[in-house]
């Protein structure tokens, strides 16, 4: 018999199967504290009697992420992970320190099957979901790494939230709750490709969460070059669902765009982005493309990027040029094992 990923369980869920197992219902809570505590056996939880620990593992495991390889940037202290999952897989995250307290890009897949064509995470293909408690052993870990507590958490990392709805709506349930890291839903980023049908969906639960979209292009023909998932979702039908997401959230929808040389960076590409997102409650986020090897890709200059930005605003469109890279989680997050840390400097092309 296979062992269960206890962390993974809701409070409730873990209550009503020690209710089942004839566990007293308040041993639960005591576990579920243990678990997003961040303990890594069922050794630590001391107040639990050894019996109940022993039987505890001989049904469930704790799932862990153990840090395989760690880059500190010296530009600026961000930290990038390489993650060693149960089954040997490999995750990415990056943890960021800004004046209002840390930050953590995870990944929500092992790979991603969206193909974007920029992408490193997207090139490489695709392994398989991650569960709701990976995804929170990426941020336990980091915490523990640093003796540190997290405050905001971006889905920005390798893979693609709303391709794995499921678990990724329980690992919000999770970090959340009070009993939990307790991290409001307002300090949480979901970044996607577009996958309008779970726009939709997302946008009734009416969390306080801020969606990040990844636009990239202004129109079907450049998107549906570098981006297949817009073969699937048109830029209309995308920006329709994000619509109905700001008016049924009332939340400000991010848009970020990776500026490529030549590709989707004119004054008309600008033009044209100005004209679909007018009236839309949103922000754009512009960043200068990383290349990735194996694609013709080369970022804008910056020159390009401040008129991009400049032409947005005019038109009415509030926009903003990222810094630089190396603190840039989009930027960062996904390209680890394919890329160079482009602020700092380390080499990581070894890294798997
Ligand atoms: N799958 C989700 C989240 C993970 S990717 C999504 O696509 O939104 C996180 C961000 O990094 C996305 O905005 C993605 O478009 C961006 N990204 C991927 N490759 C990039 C590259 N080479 N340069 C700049 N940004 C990139
Ligand atoms: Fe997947 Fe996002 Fe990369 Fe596209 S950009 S391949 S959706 S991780």
């Amino acid at each position: 018999m296979s062992l269960v990923d206890l962390k993974s369980l809701s409070l409730k869920e873990m209550e009503a199967a020690f209710q089942e197992e004839g566990l007293p219902r308040y041993r639960a809570l005591q576990t579920y504290r243990w678990l997003h505590r961040g303990v890594t056996s069922f050794e630590e939880m001391s107040d639990l009697p050894k019996a109940l620990r022993n039987k505890l593992a001989e049904k469930y495991y704790i799932s862990v992420a153990i840090i395989e390889k760690k880059f500190v940037s010296d530009y600026d202290g961000t930290i990038k992970y390489l993650f060693r999952l149960p089954d040997g897989e490999f995750v990415e995250s990056v943890l960021m320190h800004y004046h209002h307290g840390y930050s953590i890009c995870i990944s929500t897949q092992v790979g991603c099957r969206m193909g974007c064509t920029f992408c490193a995470t997207g090139r490489s293909g695709f392994s398989r979901n991650l569960t709701p408690s990976e995804m929170l052993s990426q941020i336990q870990a980091a915490q523990a790494d640093n003796g540190v507590r997290i405050s905001n958490i971006v889905l920005m990392g390798m893979g693609e939230p709303l391709d794995n709805y499921e678990n990724v709506l329980a690992f919000l349930a999770l970090v959340s709750s009070e009993d939990g890291l307790n991290i409001g839903m307002r300090h949480i980023s979901l970044s996607t490709c577009g996958l309008a049908d779970r726009i939709y969906q997302l946008a009734q639960k009416k969390l306080q969460l801020t969606l990040s979209v990844s636009l990239h292009a202004p129109n079907d023909s450049i998107r549906g070059r570098t981006m297949p998932v817009n073969r699937k979702w048109n830029i209309e039908e995308l920006l329709s669902a994000c619509r109905y997401y700001a008016r049924q959230t009332n939340r400000r929808i991010s848009f970020e765009y990776a500026m490529i040389d030549g590709v989707n960076d004119s004054d008309a590409c600008a033009e044209e982005l100005a004209r679909r997102l007018s009236g839309m409650l949103c922000h754009v986020n512009l960043i200068p493309v990383n290349h990735v090897e194996g694609t013709a890709y080369q970022k804008s200059s910056q020159k390009r990027l401040q008129r991009f930005c400049q032409i947005l605003e005019r038109k009415g469109i509030t926009a903003t040029v990222r810094r630089t890279l190396g603190s840039d989680i989009n930027a960062s997050c996904g390209q680890l094992r394919r890329n160079h840390v482009q602020e700092g400097g380390t080499n990581v092309e070894d890294i798997r």
